[in-house]
């Protein structure tokens, strides 16, 4: 078996390969497979598993990409994703993906999906809408038939017919998948020194763009190592991250945070991943129906999720509780309207229960922590010399 490091390396290259090398060479091996960008956050890869296709997260270009031409697509007041992300369709990165998912979760995404159509990219273009009514014969069903719809244009393309069969293997897939990134994190919770934040960052990264059978062979064998007492304790705060559920923080960031006294126990940072909270029913005859529960039911809380039966801060309250943290960090994008708009209300709830908390702003492509590691230091030490 491969060594913890060789692994962990092996992932950060595949989770920051800009053009998608695995996937493409997985594409090339038989004519009916298709690659399907899909856009952050959650978007039911079990329906394209199903239909011989491989979902492709694509997260923008980080500090890896240089923008040049992407600015002149969009105004400086908004986030820096989308850049990222039309840099890389204009450098050709993400030629040979078939199609593009854009789940709707705020107007950024949903121009992005624009100006993909404009510039003519895939040979389908799909905003894919949520639910906001979670009534399975309101909200269910028009979620099935969003479903469908991206289901239809893969058929366009391949040619391949989508059975319950083949259906419930992906959700099992998918289900074992969410189960063992959940096993690195119960590990982390109790013993964070065995595996840094930065290295789950590119473990859980790297699922984004390879087959989800060879992602749970390299989870399989991370946890055959972090399951052994390895590493040696270091006094830090436990906390939470979140706000980075979308432009994902530059891996510096993440090593600042730890390196400035804090364990990284819980984040958002690639929450699709981690979206469906517990299994999904992978023996149903409507396999269609099951994901569609799972989103109505079983949903982590998000920003982009209208949540007024089961508000997020008490979920946030709740998660915090369950990971025995010391802290919370607010992490947004800059100009990041929908984890923004959300921070007053989590902050709020933050003081009501007396949680300590700190907020700052980044961007995929920050270069400088100075500001941020001494900001997470003085957070860091104040709860171990005070509390
Ligand atoms: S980072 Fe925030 S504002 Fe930007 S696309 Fe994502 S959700 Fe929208």
């Amino acid at each position: 078996m491969k060594s913890l490091i060789e692994i962990i390396s092996k992932c950060e290259e595949l989770a920051f390969d800009l053009n998608f090398t695995r996937a493409k060479e997985w594409k090339s091996q038989d004519n009916t497979r298709v690659l399907v960008g899909y856009m952050p956050i959650y978007f039911p890869r079990e329906i394209v598993h199903a239909a011989n296709g491989l979902p492709v997260g694509i997260l923008g270009g980080g500090d890896r990409k240089q923008i040049i031409k992407g600015d002149a697509y969009y105004q400086s007041y908004i986030c820096h994703m989308p850049r990222g992300i039309i840099e890389l369709a204009l450098d050709n990165h993400l030629e040979g993906i078939d199609g593009f998912v854009f789940p709707s979760i705020c107007d950024v995404i949903r121009n992005l999906s624009g100006m993909f159509r404009f510039l003519k990219k895939g040979k389908f273009v799909k905003y894919l809408d949520f639910p906001q009514n979670f009534q399975a014969h309101i909200g269910g069903e028009f979620y099935i038939s969003e479903m469908n719809h991206v289901l239809h244009e893969i058929k366009a393309i391949n040619n391949v017919e989508v059975t319950a069969e083949k259906l419930n293997h992906s959700i099992s897939l998918f289900n074992k998948n969410r189960k063992l990134i959940e096993e690195i994190y119960n590990i982390r919770q109790d013993a964070p020194w065995r595996l840094t934040a930065a290295d789950v960052y590119h473990i859980v990264r790297a699922g984004y763009v390879i087959p989800v059978e060879e992602h749970n062979e390299i989870l399989e064998q991370i946890l055959v190592h972090i399951r052994q007492n390895i590493g040696e304790p270091v006094d830090k705060i436990k906390v939470l991250v979140m706000g980075a559920f979308c432009e994902q923080p530059p891996v510096g960031l993440i090593k600042t945070i730890e390196m400035a006294g804090c364990y990284i126990v819980e984040d958002d940072f690639l929450l699709g991943a981690r979206w469906t909270q517990g299994d999904i029913d992978s023996s149903s005859k409507q396999p269609l129906n099951s994901l569609s529960n799972a989103y109505l039911n079983k949903s982590t809380f998000s920003s982009s999720v209208y949540d007024v039966h089961n508000p997020k801060e008490g979920r946030l309250i709740k998660l915090m509780k369950e990971r025995k943290a010391d802290g919370i960090i607010f992490a947004a994008p800059s100009f990041c309207d929908p984890a923004l708009l959300d921070h007053p209300i989590l902050q709020k709830a933050c003081n009501d229960n007396n949680i300590r908390y700190i907020s700052f702003l980044f961007s995929e492509n920050t270069g400088q922590f100075k500001v941020i590691k001494e900001q997470v230091g003085t957070f860091s030490d104040s709860i171990k010399l005070w509390d």
